[in-house]
């Protein structure tokens, strides 16, 4: 699933490790992120088109891990 201008794709390895998840929780200013029960990311659909495009989960998870997909430009 996706935004309609915006979609967050993470690496399912990564999306599992609870401790970066929590990361990612802390530093979208906009709550796309989410830790579900268990640790696992959530990403929050309905939150996808607030994202702006600020980078801080890309500089939070290791490199490559997290992406954040421009759907207006492809
Ligand atoms: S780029 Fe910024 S607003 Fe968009 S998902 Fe990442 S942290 Fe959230």
């Amino acid at each position: 699933m996706a935004g309609m201008f915006i979609d967050v794709k993470v690496d399912a390895a990564a999306a599992r490790q609870p401790e970066l998840v929590k990361k990612l929780v802390e530093v979208c200013p906009v709550g796309i992120f989410a830790q579900a029960e268990g640790g696992a990311l959530r990403i929050v659909e309905e939150n996808l088109d607030e994202c702006v495009l600020c980078e801080l989960c890309i500089a939070a998870a290791p490199q490559g891990t997290v992406r954040v997909v421009k759907l207006y430009e492809e």
